[in-house]
């Protein structure tokens, strides 16, 4: 059977390797439909597809959207974009800038908790300027010896109510869908599951979603736990969405699951990719 994997980052935003290396290490995965999903940045898809191309791997041109609903941050994955399209460039633009602030408030607030040079030691894991993330935060305190993981980092700093937590207002769910869809994309819901929305608050979410011509939840994501794969599989059958599937890979030996280790969708769901090839 094919394996898709449609959820990956580089560090043209908060992964590790360079997007050739991603390529290859999918491919060593078994991977042979891959999508390069940066952070709020199209940059790597150029050395992406040249990747996938040597690798025999087809390719999606991808990127996730960093987007804030009701208050909270929210993820929209678009897949098959055209990476040049004029609106969904200067978008993306609008919607990095201010993170090199927030980084700084960042570790305005660490200095203050006793963790000093943070935004030095973050920078040094930068691979673009135009990305600080807080990945980058919660591997530099792994260096520091501060958290043995950057799973660690996140349930002591940098989330709300936490040393290092900056809010920050990201792009609204019906630019960065309309982003997508302008640029001949499909958004897609990125791993549901992690939001700390009740069934209420989720269920508006989708109904938005769905209003804004959105039709695709990711529901096997190495962010989600394997009860959620069943939980989201039983959500995209309840309101018809297709589904997605991605590692949400990182860094090797970061991640949840492995590109190997990642099960297929559930039976009974539509495949995002269903009629691509
Ligand atoms: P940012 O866009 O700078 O707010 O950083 C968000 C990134 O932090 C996500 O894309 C994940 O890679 C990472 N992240 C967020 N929450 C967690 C967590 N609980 N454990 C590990 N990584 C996380
Ligand atoms: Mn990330
Ligand atoms: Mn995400
Ligand atoms: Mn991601």
């Amino acid at each position: 059977m094919m394996k898709v994997d449609l959820h990956c980052h580089s560090n043209v935003s908060d992964g590790v390797l360079a997007p050739a290396a991603v390529a290859a290490y999918a491919r060593k995965g078994g991977v042979d439909v891959w999508a390069l999903t940066d952070h709020d940045e199209v940059k790597g898809i150029g050395a992406g597809r040249a990747a996938a191309a040597q690798q025999g791997m087809r390719f999606v041109a991808g990127v996730e959207i960093s987007v804030t609903w009701a208050n909270e941050t929210v993820h929209v994955v678009g897949l098959q974009i055209d990476e040049n399209n004029a609106a969904l460039v200067q978008g993306l633009a609008a919607t990095r800038n201010g993170r090199d602030a927030r980084g700084r408030e960042i570790a305005r607030q660490l200095e203050q908790a006793g963790i000093p040079n943070a935004y030095e030691g973050a920078v040094k894991y930068v691979g673009n300027p135009d990305l600080l993330s807080r990945t980058h935060f919660a591997r530099y305190l792994c260096e520091i010896g501060m958290c043995a993981s950057t799973s660690e980092v996140f349930r002591k700093y940098l989330t709300e109510g936490k040393p290092g937590y900056v809010p920050h207002r990201w792009a609204t769910l019906a630019d960065a869908v309309g982003w997508i869809r302008g640029a001949g994309g499909i958004p897609v819901i990125a791993h549901p599951g992690r939001y700390p929305f009740d069934r209420t608050a989720e269920g508006a979410l989708f109904d938005e979603f769905i209003g804004l011509g959105g039709k695709t939840i990711e529901v096997v994501t190495g962010s989600h736990t394997p009860d959620q794969y069943a939980t989201y599989a039983e959500i995209a059958r309840r309101y018809g969405f297709m589904a997605s599937r991605g590692t949400d890979f990182h860094a090797p030996g970061e991640a949840r699951v492995e590109f190997d280790k990642l099960p297929p969708l559930p039976a009974g769901l539509t495949p995002v990719w269903h009629d691509w090839f």
